[in-house]
């Protein structure tokens, strides 16, 4: 089987694990704090909190922000259900905005209309979140006009797009963004086997955030709102929850993103031999904003006759190719949907949908892979 995407564990990684094993340390202590050093370092922020998920960071940067019951967060619908269910942990409603249909990325046009109109409303959202879905930035000049006109505050869920850039500057540090997240599941462009980070310049959501990950629970002397009896003194501050990274976790997510510059240009290399090979097709590929450059955790390509997705998906699956569909709009969801979302709401990303497959991309991944994927794919369309 041709997985569509998998992780690259090498034995450096392995040491690195087995290291933390004989160790003292398991649970959250030294690895973690050099994890975050290092993934602030390559991007460029100045605060990492490392979580057990991205899910869990998405919930810890949206309670940070001090999203709550009755407030509103807005995102993409083209997304994994993680990026809007911060926003439902938080008691607040949830709302889309369609998509840009050459780089499905939440459309900052779209956006702009929807604020106007919630302001005359008087319902502007509390938090938006962009997800840089494929590992293509979103425009993010556009959406940090729109946040200074309006006053959300703004979450990257960058899950998708370690290592990509935006005008030159490393996702995870995006202007306008409050917070970024990234995601170490194993199909993501660096693994800790479960993993998350949330990121930030502000050192008081940074404190928040720490605080939300450990069970609202802080033994800073300098924090302490009681009188400390001993030395076993802590305190609980507010309703946290437990959503701390193992060591053993952080060492190789360590590990993994002294590779990442060799994960890159792996997946780059695949991407645009796809990009020529699949031409004379009858699908679009992957369309690149000029101003940034992908991770390309994801080659999603639209076939132009959505109605052959199904046999397409089924005939690439038959022969041992493990093609995927990234992704069901949320709103479609039937837990979105009894909030009054439902079919029409965001067409654009409903008819890319219609016909999206996303083809294997991994770092290992040989060009007889990718012929045979390719092959197969042709056969199935022509
Ligand atoms: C994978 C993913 C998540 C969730 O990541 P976990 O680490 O599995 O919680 C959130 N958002 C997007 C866009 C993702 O792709």
């Amino acid at each position: 089987m041709i997985p569509y995407s998998r992780q690259d564990i090498s034995e450096d990684d392995i040491r690195a694990v087995t290291e933390i094993l004989r160790s003292d340390w398991l649970t959250q202590g030294p690895s973690n704090v050099l994890f975050e050093r290092a993934v602030c370092e390559r991007v460029g922020a100045a605060h990492g909190v490392a979580t057990s998920s991205a899910t869990a960071a998405l919930h810890v940067a949206c309670l940070a922000l001090g999203l709550k019951a009755g407030g509103r967060l807005w995102t993409t619908p083209n997304t994994f259900v993680a990026s809007a269910n911060c926003g439902r942990y938080c008691g607040a409603t949830v709302d889309f905005v369609d998509v840009d249909p050459r780089s499905y990325n939440l459309d900052p046009a779209r956006l702009a209309e929807k604020l106007a109109q919630a302001e005359r409303d008087g319902v502007l959202p509390d938090v938006v979140v962009a997800v840089d879905f494929a590992g293509q930035p979103c425009d993010w000049d556009a959406l940090a006009a729109l946040k200074a006109r309006y006053g959300f505050r703004l979450i990257d869920d960058a899950s998708h797009a370690l290592g990509a850039t935006w005008q030159g500057r490393p996702v995870g540090a995006m202007p306008g963004a409050d917070i970024s997240v990234f995601s170490f599941h194993p199909v993501k462009m660096i693994t800790t086997a479960e993993g998350g980070m949330a990121l930030t310049d502000d050192a008081a959501l940074a404190e928040a955030m720490r605080l939300y990950r450990n069970h609202g629970i802080t033994r800073d002397p300098e924090r302490l709102r009681g009188e400390p009896d001993g030395p076993w003194y802590y305190e609980q501050q507010l309703l946290g929850f437990h959503y701390r990274m193992t060591d053993v976790q952080a060492a190789l997510g360590v590990s993994q993103l002294r590779r990442l510059d060799e994960f890159l240009i792996a997946r780059r290399a695949c991407a645009a031999r796809y990009d020529r090979v699949l031409a004379g097709l009858p699908l679009e590929v992957p369309w690149q904003h000029p101003e940034g450059v992908s991770s390309r955790h994801l080659y999603p390509v639209r076939l132009h006759d959505a109605g052959r997705r199904l046999a397409v998906f089924e005939h690439l699956r038959g022969a041992g190719i493990g093609v995927q569909v990234h992704y069901i709009p949320v709103h479609l969801q039937p837990d979105f949907q009894q909030y009054g979302h439902g079919p029409g709401s965001c067409p654009q990303a409903e008819a890319y949908y219609a016909g999206a497959l996303s083809l294997p991309v991994y770092t290992r991944m040989s060009d007889a892979e990718q012929d045979r994927v390719v092959e197969v794919l042709a056969e199935a369309l022509l």
